[in-house]
């Protein structure tokens, strides 16, 4: 029995489909399960890491979650992504994750 396959949104390839557990909810947990292979999937996992440490999330408050969710959408290119590129965010955003 072959693993099933996806086309990535985010690499662009057919690849491996996402054999682990995929910590979000709803529509966004089923986008990434469709539509992201699981290579690309490891790189948001390391990315994830380092967002939690640099921003210092406390993934107890629902507030941690928002942001993981609006930077994992961005990161592996998924629909409702917040089309703004990095020099957009401006000083209120920053101002905004470091307060968490
Ligand atoms: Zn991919």
């Amino acid at each position: 029995m072959s693993n099933p396959t996806v086309t990535c949104v985010t690499c662009k390839q057919e690849g491996p489909a996402i054999t682990g557990r995929i910590p979000f909810r709803g529509d966004l947990k089923a986008e990434i399960q469709g539509s992201v292979c699981a290579p690309c999937w490891s790189n948001w996992m390391a990315q994830q890491l380092k967002i939690i440490n640099e921003y210092r999330l406390n993934l107890a408050e629902k507030r941690a979650h928002e942001v993981l969710e609006a930077q994992v959408k961005q990161f592996l290119h998924l629909s409702g992504a917040a089309d703004v590129d990095d020099a957009a965010v401006g000083p209120d955003k920053a101002r905004e994750l470091g307060n968490l």
